[in-house]
């Protein structure tokens, strides 16, 4: 089983939901930027009074701020990890390669879920998080298309991508996640 995994996908498609499953069992970190920065606002640090409006408008966080937040919890630890809602664009994709040959770790599979958008509204949707309205949720697959996308090609050529069909149920997604990881 592969130890150290990126989840890449377009907001709605389940990547929270698999990879805290997947974590758990395979004892791995999971490190969410979205979950941390929310932990954040409802702290309300200067991280998190900073993000905070960023997020409600459904557009990324500055760099930096993000790329504070994972090396101050990869840094540090042992073992396994996965990353989940980061990298979000390139600078950051290039930013972690040079904080994991530091680290003298690599990312060994990038798991890419895929889902319809029609899908993809409805769910978020129902999910009723702050930054769940309508004109926000097209906002942020924008996003998603034009910032964090072009990283599928960034990792399929470096043979990391295994793409995972997010339909269906969290069961039968989470054992196909599996079974690509176990190859
Ligand atoms: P998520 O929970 O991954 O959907 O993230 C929720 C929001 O947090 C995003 O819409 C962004 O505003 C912010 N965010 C999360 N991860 C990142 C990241 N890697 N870079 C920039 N902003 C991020």
């Amino acid at each position: 089983m592969k130890e150290r995994l990126l989840f890449l996908g377009p907001p709605g498609a389940g990547k929270g939901t698999q990879a805290q499953r997947l974590a758990q069992s395979q004892d791995l970190l999971h490190l969410s930027t979205g979950d941390l920065l929310r932990a954040e606002v409802q702290s309300g640090t200067p991280l998190g009074q900073e993000a905070e409006a960023v997020m409600a408008r459904g557009e990324l966080v500055s760099d930096g701020l993000v790329i504070a937040i994972v090396r101050s919890r990869l840094e540090h630890h042992q073992g396994g990890w996965l990353l989940d809602g980061f990298p979000r664009n390139l600078a950051q994709a290039e930013t972690l390669d040079t904080l994991l040959t530091e680290l003298n770790q690599a990312i060994e599979r990038v798991v890419l879920m895929e889902l319809d958008d029609g899908i993809l509204i409805q769910r978020l949707l129902a999910r009723g998080r702050a930054d769940d309205n309508e004109g926000v949720i097209r906002h942020r697959l924008e996003v998603y298309r034009t910032q964090t996308a072009p990283l599928i090609e960034h990792y399929k050529d470096r043979g990391l991508l295994i793409a995972v069909d997010a339909a269906g149920s969290v069961e039968q997604i989470g054992a196909n996640i599996l079974d690509c990881l176990a190859k």
